[in-house]
């Protein structure tokens, strides 16, 4: 039960599931200890539906999951990043321009143990629960790592805190920044719910399964600083930072949502979308609980 887990877990006992158990192998390659947690508004439709997504969430998840905050989208790009189709509504003096609609953010590193501890008295031993043995239960494999996995995505955050004139960026909302050079550098800031940070990030440096490694962060993070700071054109700037986390992104092989086999269920496993794109998940959970 990490990041989709314990979002689903959430949606099912809101739709009224009580009889939930879960397992966990507690391992260490996994993403939601250094998610970034981003919901970010756009309009591709290449990986999943994202403005559906993000409607969901504003309408929906937003209320239901802890550890939400909206924010103010500002990017560097001269039209809205990730095919998006909605207005500009604001500009800086140096030309970042803010989004008609908010992003949300989720702290996926307070969400999984709060859910965890929600559920604490439902977990089961590793394997206790055998689905081929137990034809009136729905075993639901909400991680990565099943037969669709097909290699990780290495990425990392650091926590950081930054400095902004708050009269261009500042207001209800904290600002969220997303800026890209090209096609290969990409420095973003989000905030982190329930904290005075942002995450700083990231990387995404393809891992083939069982070879999975821990990488340096401080160099990649010390060129993420230079890049971000010019990106803003010197209007945001770094003043501390924080711890640093690594994660491995759960890559999949196919491009089906949920599958089942049997009394099986299974999530598709999202590299860079668990989160922004859960909604299909659990849509797709849905239509196995309905049938
Ligand atoms: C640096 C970084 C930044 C990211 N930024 C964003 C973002 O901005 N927006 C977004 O939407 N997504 C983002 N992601 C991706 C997102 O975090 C993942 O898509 C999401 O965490 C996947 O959820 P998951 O539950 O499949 O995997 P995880 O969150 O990794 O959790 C898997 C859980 O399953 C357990 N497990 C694994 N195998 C087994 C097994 N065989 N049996 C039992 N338990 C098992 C693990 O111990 C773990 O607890 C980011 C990821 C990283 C690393």
């Amino acid at each position: 039960m990490g990041a989709s887990g314990s979002l689903l877990a959430l949606k099912l006992l809101d739709a009224g599931f009580k009889n939930i158990t879960w397992e966990d192998e507690d391992s260490n390659i996994v993403a939601w200890k250094a998610s970034t947690g981003a919901i970010y508004p756009a309009n591709s439709t290449k990986f999943g539906d994202d403005a559906l997504c993000h409607t969901a969430w504003a309408e929906d998840l937003s209320n239901i999951i802890p550890f939400v905050e909206q924010s103010t989208y500002w990017f560097n790009h001269k039209s809205p990043p990730h095919e998006g189709k909605y207005r500009i509504t604001k500009s800086s003096p140096s030309g970042l321009n803010m989004a008609e609609l908010p992003s949300y953010h989720l702290n996926a590193q307070k969400l999984v143990p709060h859910v965890r501890d929600r559920l604490a008295l439902t977990r089961l031993e590793l394997g206790e629960l055998r689905p081929h043995k137990r034809e009136n239960v729905l075993f639901i494999h909400t991680h990565g790592s099943t037969h669709r996995l097909s290699h990780f995505y290495w990425g990392w955050a650091v926590l950081v805190q930054l400095d902004y004139d708050t009269a261009v960026f500042g207001g209800e909302r904290r600002p969220c920044f997303y800026f890209r050079e090209g096609r290969y550098v990409m420095a973003y800031a989000y905030p982190i719910p329930d904290t005075p940070y942002w995450y700083a990030g990231s990387s995404i440096i393809k891992q083939r399964l069982g070879k999975e490694k821990s990488l340096d962060i401080w160099s990649k993070y010390s060129r993420w600083q230079d890049n971000f700071e010019r990106l803003s054109n010197s209007e945001v700037k770094v003043v501390d930072h924080g711890q640093a986390i690594e994660g491995w992104r759960p890559a999949c092989g196919d491009s089906e949502w949920v599958t089942r086999k049997g009394n099986q269920i299974f999530l598709r496993p999202l590299w860079n979308s668990g989160l922004r794109h859960f909604p299909h998940q659990w849509w797709g959970v849905e239509k196995h609980l309905n049938a």
